[in-house]
């Protein structure tokens, strides 16, 4: 008894001492100090010295988003080189919340030219311009259509690039290094090669909209495959063979199906077009991405080791994202027992000359 009241006291001291510190600010400005100094000496140090091929969630939302859930976008680090597949709204805010040093992004390559694919691309190119010693314009690698993208958003910041480089100078903000350019993709097969990196395209299904393309990175007996946007692809099927990681859309017929029977009878009370257009739009969604159960299947005919669910319809909320995701993946085991869902902030790397497969997250 004696002893607890002894600790209650030396607590209630401790904190008084705390309260009084932060009165003062010099005591402020050096805790400040210190956290500033931590963060940004681990966006120097996060990609050295890597000897995997590593997938990071930096989206994993659509554009019917909820709260905190950044759209479509997977980085890709194969050894010290970094590449980033689709950059959705809020993904660059991930990037540089977790410290990632831009300074090694190699390209960044678009699945297809939807806006939760690509509205961030200004804030990438932003990003690892000014302060990264950039030696030339950002690669941007993508279907027929992203020549027009690239030059409409260059376009757009032309007075954006110009006012910093006024204002931080030739070194730190250099035009001519500034913008973004577009690398159009041609049919299917291999886009590059470097540092023991192989890229390939490959075409997937999400018609109306043509070409969408699906990427698969192999680095040194490890591989990661990436679907974009599709509905079931035999495509996709044959060029995921064997893969490490599977990264997959996926859609829940039987929620968005309660979703568009909600809307209706919202429509039927109030007669407002909003609920009709938007039981419309949840029927019309349907029909080019690929329900659950038919990616277990995608995964087991690959012969995936492991399925990552991403970019899924609808997006699983809290506080029911737990049985939303239940629902998704009734059927799912019947097919793939390996399968987890795409959280934001979760790295899964593959160390090489072995079959590990290592996850981390940077938010936990
Ligand atoms: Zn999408
Ligand atoms: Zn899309």
């Amino acid at each position: 008894m004696k002893y607890l009241k002894l600790l209650f006291l030396s607590l209630g001291v401790v904190t008084l001492l705390v309260f009084i510190s932060l009165q003062f600010p010099s005591v402020k400005k050096e805790i400040y100090k210190t956290l500033f100094k931590a963060t940004v000496n681990n966006s120097m140090s996060v990609w050295e010295d890597n000897n995997s091929l590593k997938a990071t969630v930096c989206g994993s939302g659509t554009p019917l988003r909820t709260k905190n859930v950044a759209q479509s976008c997977i980085m890709v680090e194969a050894g010290n080189d970094l590449y980033i597949v689709d950059v959705g709204d809020g993904s660059v805010a991930n990037i540089q919340r977790w410290g990632i040093n831009l300074s090694n992004l190699k390209a960044a390559l678009i699945t297809h030219l939807h806006s939760d694919h690509i509205a961030d691309l200004p804030d990438l190119n932003l990003l690892s311009w000014v302060n990264r010693s950039r030696e030339q314009n950002l690669t941007i690698f993508g279907p027929e259509g992203i020549e027009t993208t690239i030059k409409g958003f260059n376009q757009a910041y032309v007075l954006d690039h110009k006012f910093r480089n006024e204002h931080h100078g030739d070194e730190q903000a250099p035009l001519g290094v500034d913008e973004m350019v577009a690398n159009t993709i041609d049919g299917e097969g291999v886009i590059l090669s470097d540092n023991g990196l192989t890229v390939t395209a490959f075409l997937v299904e999400h018609d109306p909209v043509t070409p969408a393309y699906g990427y698969r990175f192999d680095y040194k007996g490890r591989s990661i495959v990436i679907s974009g946007d599709t509905a079931y692809s035999t495509n996709l099927i044959n060029f995921a063979k064997d893969v490490d990681l599977l990264f997959h859309d996926a859609i829940s017929y039987e929620m968005t199906d309660i979703n568009t029977e909600a809307m209706n009878s919202f429509y039927e009370t109030t007669n407002n077009d909003f609920y009709r257009f938007g039981a419309d739009l949840f029927q019309h969604i349907e029909d080019y991405h690929t329900p659950f159960e038919e990616v277990a299947i995608v995964a087991k005919q690959s012969n995936a080791k492991k399925l990552i669910f991403y970019h899924v319809i609808p997006t699983p909320t809290k506080p029911i994202d737990g049985l939303m995701k239940n629902i998704m993946t009734e059927k799912v085991d019947q097919h793939h027992k390996d399968w987890l869902f795409a959280e934001e902030g979760l790295t899964i790397e593959l160390p090489l000359n072995s079959d590990e497969i290592v996850m981390s997250n940077f938010d936990a």
